[in-house]
């Protein structure tokens, strides 16, 4: 449910695809890349991660990255994938958003032969990116509209508030898309709340602030939202200090539907099998408390009725 494709680029993919098209990184070898990964707070994050995005320029490029992210879902035993991607943080480099669009639907489209793994694409927009620039994203990216299930809003989160948004989530609801967003990782309640009543969001992306709000909890339980936690993420960007600390286990005696995500796991330290491994053996959750995390995520989905009806048939039977 909470996956950004670029955030699965991995040291040895992002060395060649650099080699194949002539793109020279700051980084003499893998293992120096991989120390790298290693950063000490969200702006050594965040500037990682877009200067890696270089090595993507190509048709290609979209479809190996997302290949090699599929292949790693099947080992961890992914059988649905909703996928985010940042088409900003492309077309700013010159590449165009159809190039970006359809390497990733090729790979999307072989995933369930090859995989078993069913897919959705979400098209983010970059916060800290102006509202105008989200809508000129959100109308270039008419043609491609069969092709993406929903629009999120990602990137740093203080400072940009959800109604900053309101017009281009208005428009997307219009031409039929699910919406999600980004609120309460590091941003206040009031984030989710606006998240809810401004954007009319379906599912809300973190969320774990939302329990310094009673009142937002009593919403997000009665209206059945959501929330899409990434728990290595959390640990990684200082949202919570320890993974033994993290709210996991009081936002489910809450009463939320909450799901367990891996965010950008080439960078955070693990795909989703390892998120759900951590916080078993940090939260000492039992297989009553998995199961239900694992339901949770099928019953959150953009999947059809009677798909979800057959993975949940499964989750029931394991
Ligand atoms: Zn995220």
């Amino acid at each position: 449910m909470h996956l950004h494709i670029e955030g699965t680029l991995e040291p040895e993919l992002a060395f060649a695809l650099a080699a194949r098209n002539g793109v020279t990184l700051p980084y003499a070898t893998e293992d120096e890349l991989r120390r790298a990964y290693s950063f000490s707070d969200l702006q050594s994050f965040l500037d990682l991660y877009y200067a890696l995005m270089a090595v993507l320029r190509t048709e290609d490029d979209f479809a190996d990255l997302a290949h090699a992210y599929l292949a790693r879902a099947e080992e961890q035993g992914v059988r649905h994938a909703e996928i985010f991607f940042d088409p900003q943080a492309h077309t700013a480099r010159g590449v165009s958003l159809g190039t970006v669009i359809r390497g990733l639907s090729r790979a999307l489209d072989a995933a369930q032969e090859t995989y078993g793994i069913t897919t959705r694409l979400i098209m983010c927009f970059l916060r800290d990116e102006s509202a105008a620039s989200a809508l000129e994203t959100f109308e270039a990216a008419r043609p491609y509209l069969d092709r993406i299930t929903a629009v999120g809003l990602d990137s740093a989160e203080v400072g940009h508030p959800p109604s900053k948004f309101k017009e281009v989530y208005a428009l997307a609801r219009e031409a039929g898309l699910k919406c999600v967003a980004h609120a309460g990782e590091e941003g206040p309640p009031a984030y989710v709340w606006e998240a809810l009543d401004v954007l009319g969001v379906d599912r809300i992306d973190h969320g774990v602030r939302a329990l310094e709000d009673e009142r937002l909890v009593a919403r997000l339980v009665a209206d059945r939202i959501p929330l899409t936690v990434c728990p290595l993420s959390n640990v990684r960007l200082r949202v919570i200090d320890d993974l033994a600390a993290h709210p996991l286990p009081a936002m489910l005696d809450a009463g939320l539907l909450v799901t367990v995500n891996s965010d950008d796991p080439a960078y955070f330290g693990g795909y989703a099998h390892d998120n759900f491994a951590a916080v078993r053996d940090a939260l000492g959750l039992d297989d009553a408390a998995l199961r239900t995390l694992a339901r949770n995520s099928f019953e959150a989905s953009f999947l059809d009725e009677a798909t979800r009806a057959a993975y949940l048939a499964e989750v029931d039977a394991y």
